[in-house]
């Protein structure tokens, strides 16, 4: 049997105001800065490197009762190339020198670095001995400095979010720029010594070495 055509009723027009409170509810406005230091904030990821007791701290702050994913930073990549958060955790002898800056190095930009404890800071217990660094930002730019001895699983998270906040003030009207920092090893390494001249090829070759470095031993001017 032959069905009788269907009636369709029209849709009802919509009004301003229907229209109006579909583009409130729908609409986010923001701008680019925004979105992207949300997630570059809230996505580090750390690089999976440890150089002492501090490391046992960062490695609790993995751990369900501190839970590091809350913040976004869980993944631990085991290769610099995959990593943007560059915890220093632990004494930096200056055997150990090149392969920290080699580490940073390595990393992509955006990155960004946090001395974990008092070693890492400025020596720590082991501050003025012959082998190790008077602190990490001697070899690398460093962000955030989280002290203690070593800084409780708390206290790194306390780093991080204020990590977290100063990446939220960056702006890409400026653009990323390369950041380092003046090589002070002159200060500490007799010339020829084998580490100060792996050090020497780790910055860029128009550095004068003979130049004496500037500001004091803790690169302040
Ligand atoms: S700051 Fe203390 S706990 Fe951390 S690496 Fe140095 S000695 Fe070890």
């Amino acid at each position: 049997m032959a069905q009788p055509n269907k009636v369709y009723q029209p849709l009802p027009l919509r009004t301003e105001s229907d229209v109006e409170q579909e583009v409130q509810q729908n609409i986010l406005v923001t701008s680019v800065d925004q979105v992207l230091n949300w997630a570059r904030s809230s996505s580090l990821w750390p690089c999976m490197f440890g150089l002492a007791c501090c490391a046992m701290e960062m490695i609790a702050t993995a751990t369900p009762r501190y839970d590091i994913a809350r913040f976004g930073a869980e993944i631990f990549r085991a290769s610099p190339r995959q990593a943007d958060l560059l915890i220093v955790p632990g004494t930096v002898t200056w055997k150990m020198a090149p392969a920290v800056r080699r580490i940073w190095l390595q990393m992509p930009e955006p990155k960004w670095a946090l001395a974990m404890g008092g070693c890492a800071i400025m020596g720590g217990p082991f501050a003025y001995a012959y082998s190790v660094t008077p602190g990490v930002n001697t070899l690398l730019p460093v962000d955030v400095y989280v002290p203690g001895c070593p800084p409780r699983p708390e206290s790194l998270l306390t780093g991080l979010m204020l990590l977290q906040d100063k990446i939220k003030k960056d702006t890409i009207g400026k653009g990323w720029v390369r950041r380092d920092v003046e090589p002070q090893f002159q200060r500490y390494l007799p010339e020829g010594d084998p580490i100060r001249k792996e050090l020497e090829s780790l910055w860029p070759p128009y550095i004068d070495y003979d130049r004496p470095p500037q500001g004091d031993a803790f690169g302040d001017r």
